[in-house]
């Protein structure tokens, strides 16, 4: 009786009332005809039988939980002990799901993204910085003093290499109270007569005040105002001709590469703010399913999402890691935060690192994030 399964009557479904004993500790297969009754033996009675008397032996407060299970038509069954299945159906098809997004790491990772992810540009490589107003006061102060400059000039750029002659826009800032410009790279009064190449390609920017480093309020005036007609952007000039662009946007101040708001639908490529355009988030070529899109190379994400970085890797690079290694890369970003950044992403990486705990401890270490 120890050694063996053993069942007397079973009638569920097309059972013709068999008897059947199933040596234990051995691979047995059933095999016969669709319909002949495999599955209603193994799942429908066997399997069933043993979940059903695992749920009988718990207490009755975790029973309500689950529910009263049917005794299968089956007259005894004996030496069978609690059972688990594993059937064949494929619960879903979405090709868009991952190990990452069904344990839900991948929704964390978005988050942890969009509040820590350091943009970088994806035309010239520089990191980009969005700074507010103080900061950029702060950062004009500091530079004056490296630069051994008592003044700082406040310079907002208007137009950036592009063609015309710009007569009505000159007219305007001199109406607005600016005494001066800087056409091509070249200081020019706008009391008097500017003639500009009309096929040339330009450059305006406008002097908006020559301000003593020291004094805060006007500083931060004419930041204001430049941001204002520089549409987000402003250059500090220094004694020495050093200059430093800033950007109140998350904007390459060198090719003005404008990213969108950095927010965690920027990471999904289940969205349209985040999948890769030319695939539509699949990876693959939308015309042509065994090639691999040439736009993103399988990453399935914008080219700027895949600029956005924590600790040298973006999100596709993070889910591309096996589960080991990306509990190390984890594990790892203890050392790289600084104290904000550790708090800013306690509660996500808690998240993160106990499913991925959870993974390893199931023995799932090979398996990338993104299978
Ligand atoms: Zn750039
Ligand atoms: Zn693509």
């Amino acid at each position: 009786m120890k050694d063996k399964i053993i069942i007397k009557g079973a009638r569920v479904n097309n059972l013709k009332n068999i008897d059947l004993e199933i040596p234990k500790n051995k691979l047995v297969v059933f095999t016969g005809l669709s319909g002949s009754g495999k599955s209603s033996l193994a799942f429908e009675t066997i399997f069933a039988e043993g979940q059903r008397r695992y749920i009988e032996s718990l207490s009755p407060y975790a029973r309500q939980f689950l529910g009263q299970m049917e005794k299968p038509d089956v007259d005894e069954i004996t030496g069978l002990s609690p059972a688990i299945a594993i059937d064949q159906k494929a619960h879903s098809h979405n090709p868009r799901s991952t190990v990452a997004t069904l344990t839900e790491i991948y929704d964390y990772l978005r988050v942890l993204y969009a509040r820590i992810g350091q943009p970088f540009c994806p035309e010239c490589g520089r990191p980009i910085k969005k700074m507010s107003l103080e900061e950029m006061v702060e950062s004009i102060q500091k530079n004056a003093a490296k630069n051994k400059s008592a003044y700082a000039t406040i310079i907002a750029p208007i137009v950036r290499g592009r063609k015309g002659e710009y007569f009505q826009l000159l007219q305007n800032l001199f109406e607005d109270g600016f005494g001066e410009v800087r056409i091509d790279g070249k200081i020019k009064s706008l009391h008097e007569r500017i003639e500009m190449s009309r096929y040339g390609m330009h450059t305006i920017e406008v002097i908006v005040d020559k301000v003593l480093a020291s004094d805060q309020t006007r500083l931060f005036e004419a930041v204001e105002t430049a941001l204002d007609y520089g549409k987000g952007l402003v250059i500090a000039a220094f004694a020495n001709n050093e200059e430093v662009l800033f950007s109140s946007h998350w904007t390459c101040p060198h090719d003005s590469f404008a990213f969108p708001e950095i927010e965690p639908r920027l990471f999904s490529f289940n969205s349209p703010y985040g999948a890769c355009e030319a695939c539509h988030g699949l990876g693959r070529d939308f015309f042509d399913e065994t090639k691999i899109c040439e736009v993103c190379n399988g990453a399935r994400l914008k080219k700027e999402v895949l600029a956005i970085k924590i600790n040298n890797k973006n999100i596709h690079e993070v889910v591309s890691l096996t589960i080991d290694k990306a509990y190390e890369f984890f594990a790892e970003l203890d050392d790289v935060f600084s104290e904000n950044e550790k708090n800013i992403a306690k509660n996500v990486m808690k998240e993160i690192v106990s499913r991925i705990e959870f993974l390893l401890e199931v023995g799932l270490d090979y398996l990338t994030l993104n299978r």
